[in-house]
């Protein structure tokens, strides 16, 4: 079973709307700690993806790169040999380049003297001609001994036409002044083809940069984008600085925010990227958030509108009792108090007295010859006439403790608290006054037509009995009134007077 206080909390108004409110509340809370959680789901499996991609590329192109170092390392070598100058160039060319020199996504591969110009060539016997002082490599080489493996900026080849990315070590003469170099080129082509299979989405890209800035190549590729330099960018400051991470930036190619993962491409001056878009990062979960964010939306709306209905059904329903506990306790026709809340209010009195000492008066009001009136002038006009009288007791009265009711067909009572046997003699002198300037218009009643007869009697104590008691001697007045000739008030016998009766009449 429900305990009682539970019961009564669920009957509340208050509790209903408390929880119309605080559930939706709850309920929005929840579900947007959930959904944040979803949204952290996607972006730790973007950057895990990222991850995973920049790691897998990066071995690639380190691998491929370290191939071509090794060739080149081994052509510097080679041209220490001895007696190489008087080989035939044929022969040269052999002990010169290895194998991978031809390997598919090799472009050229090129021995340069000191006036850049080509001297051995892996693809060809006599070499292909050519001048290459022009090329940035050339140039940094002449100027600094120590540069090892150099990777230049990305070209056309003047050979080819193809773009490749040309990567060249310094050959020294023997007094250590410059003396050329070897230069080995990879095929931009290779990239797209490594690039190719992996879905990054519409707005998602792989970079790879040269130290400076330099874009070496993209993907999804395009020709503008190569040789492009966006050193002194956001993004391109921490790919520098921090060699490897993650972050999110604004693209300064098409602005297009994005989450990038980075990395340093082995110990090459090279950095590689790979970026999604935020937008697509977050795709899903947005999808899901909308789902999520309607339903929970629609039931919150749902609860608040289902609880302030039941809200108002149950203030409704507590006013409908209300207005039967009244209409319960109120004569229908006159609107006076009726019998069952005279009693309730007399029982209280009647025991207040005990506890206050105050005294209490009690006048029965019955209408003199009522019957006869209804005789002559029918029941409509004897009802008239009631509610008049009614009008007539209640403007009689002004007290608010006071009480007016119609405790039977015409007979009303007044029950005065705090009231000794003068007071109430006057309420009951003024209910006779009263009462002589009522007349009822419609039935041609003039006023001093209709009379009353009032017994009148105090209360004696809050015993038991007490009130019966009380009740019992105003009504043996009102008889005592009726006897002596009616429209006059009859007083019982005050308590002392009445023992000292006893007394004789033992
Ligand atoms: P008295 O009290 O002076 O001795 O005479 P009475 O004619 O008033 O006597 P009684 O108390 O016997 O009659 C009461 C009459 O009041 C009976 C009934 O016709 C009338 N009456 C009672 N209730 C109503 C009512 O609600 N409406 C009307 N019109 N008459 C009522
Ligand atoms: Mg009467
Ligand atoms: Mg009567």
């Amino acid at each position: 079973m429900i305990p009682p206080r539970l019961a009564r909390r669920l009957r509340s108004t208050r509790t209903w709307i408390a929880v119309g409110v605080l559930a939706p509340l709850g309920m929005l809370l929840v579900s947007g700690l959930m959904l944040l959680d979803l949204r952290r789901d996607a972006w730790d499996k973007a950057e895990q993806t990222s991850r995973n991609l920049l790691q897998v590329i990066e071995r690639d192109i380190a691998r491929n790169v370290e191939v071509i170092d090794l060739t080149l390392r081994a052509v510097q070598d080679n041209l220490r040999a001895p007696g190489l100058a008087r080989l035939d160039p044929a022969m040269r060319q052999l002990v010169l380049f290895d194998r991978a020199a031809t390997a598919r996504d090799l472009g050229v591969m090129f021995v340069l003297d000191e006036n850049g110009d080509v001297v051995e060539d892996a693809a060809a016997s006599p070499p292909r001609k050519g001048n290459y002082t022009d090329r940035d490599y050339f140039q940094a080489h002449k100027a600094n001994r120590h540069l090892g493996l150099y990777v230049g900026r990305p070209i056309v080849s003047r050979l080819t036409g193809e773009r490749m990315v040309n990567f060249s070590r310094r050959i020294d003469k023997p007094d250590g002044s410059f003396g050329g170099l070897v230069l080995g080129s990879l095929k931009l082509s290779y990239f797209g083809r490594l690039f190719d299979q992996i879905g990054l989405g519409r707005d998602g890209a792989i970079n790879l940069y040269l130290r400076d800035g330099t874009r070496i190549t993209r993907h999804p590729y395009l020709e503008a984008d190569v040789g492009v330099n966006i050193a002194g960018s956001r993004t391109f400051d921490r790919f520098a600085r921090e060699g490897s991470g993650a972050f999110v930036e604004t693209s300064v190619r098409d602005g297009v925010r994005r989450l990038y993962t980075f990395t340093r491409v082995g110990d090459l001056p090279l950095i590689l990227n790979v970026a999604l878009a935020v937008d697509e990062v977050e795709a899903g979960w947005r999808t899901k958030a909308i789902v999520i964010g309607t339903v929970v939306l629609v039931l919150c709306g749902l609860t608040v509108a289902l609880s302030l209905l039941f809200g108002r059904e149950l203030r409704r329903r507590a006013a409908m009792q209300a207005e039967l506990a009244r209409l319960s306790l109120t004569d229908a026709l006159t609107g006076l108090p009726n019998r069952r809340r005279f009693d309730e209010t007399f029982g209280r009195a009647v025991k207040s007295v005990g506890r206050t000492g105050k005294p209490l008066s009690l006048l029965v009001v019955d209408a003199d010859h009522f019957k006869r009136f209804n005789d002559r002038h029918g029941h409509a006009v004897g009802d008239e006439v009631l509610r008049g009288l009614a009008h007539c007791l209640s403007a009689s009265v002004h007290r608010p403790d006071d009480l007016v009711a119609r405790v039977g067909g015409e007979e009303f009572a007044l029950l005065l608290p705090d009231t000794d046997v003068e007071g109430a003699a006057r309420i009951a002198a003024k209910v006779h006054e009263t009462v002589a300037t009522l007349g009822v218009a419609s039935a041609g009643l003039a006023a001093g037509g209709v009379t009353v007869s009032v017994g009148l009697a105090v209360a004696n104590g809050a015993g038991a009995d007490a009130m019966d008691d009380l009740y019992r001697r105003a009504d043996a007045a009102l008889y005592e009134a009726k006897a002596a000739g009616r429209n006059r008030t009859s007083r019982a016998p005050s308590a002392v007077s009445r023992r000292e009766g006893d007394k004789v009449a033992a």
